[in-house]
């Protein structure tokens, strides 16, 4: 997805959900909210037939993939992480994608979406224990503290961006506003994904 040029929303048309791709956003003027967005993009998008198995298997990796701003290979390579970890593969690729530090700057309120919290991260905007990152799938773990660039809290847009996100913090985050500092509570458990998505249909299509 981080080369995907075309309107992120046809992305959730295709998967018939709001995928927040584009943040705040979508909270306001999102066109699966209109009838006219609610099919599937292109000629049949409208037409209604039964999926198969495979199909509700693959679009669920699709979704998750897409919420999280994946390539099939990286995707791919996160589920072989996943695999080799102790515990429930799917439990396991879940935690992974959540504690990418994308995922987790977007979750604090330091972006308005994921494709920003990369391109903030690229441009070096975000600290993990006071060191710049600037790779989004940096992973981040439990007692990690996480702030931005004094530059970058000093503007007027993220200000008002902060001021209106980071109050929504999963639970196993957490978010000091006066000092712009996010802290890794825990890792996340299963319950505690921020999509929903069901990790179950995932294994299953890669077990095939
Ligand atoms: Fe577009 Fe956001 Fe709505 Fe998805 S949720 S269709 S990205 S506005």
């Amino acid at each position: 997805m981080s080369r995907y040029l075309r309107s992120v929303c046809k992305l959730c048309r295709r998967e018939k959900e709001k995928l927040f791709l584009k943040g705040e956003r979508c909270s306001s003027n999102c066109a699966l909210d209109k009838k006219r967005g609610k099919n599937a993009p292109g000629q049949h998008g409208a037409a209604k037939s039964k999926m198969s198995d495979y199909a509700k298997h693959l679009r669920e990796k699709q979704k998750a993939r897409r919420v999280y701003g994946l390539t099939e290979e990286q995707f791919v390579r996160y589920y072989e992480t996943a695999e080799k970890m102790k515990g429930s593969s799917g439990d396991n690729l879940f935690k992974i994608l959540e504690l990418r530090l994308d995922n987790v700057a977007y979750h604090l309120g330091l972006a308005s979406s994921k494709r920003m919290a990369r391109q903030t991260i690229n441009h070096g905007n975000i600290l993990v224990n006071g060191k710049k990152i600037d790779v989004p799938r940096y992973q981040v773990k439990a007692g990690d503290i996480i702030t931005a660039t004094e530059k970058y809290k000093a503007n007027a847009v993220i200000k008002k961006l902060i001021e209106a996100t980071s109050s929504n913090v999963p639970s196993w985050l957490s978010f000091d506003k006066n000092k712009v500092e996010g802290t890794v509570v825990s890792e996340p458990l299963a319950g505690e994904v921020s999509h929903p998505i069901n990790s179950r249909l995932i294994v299953e299509y890669y077990s095939k």
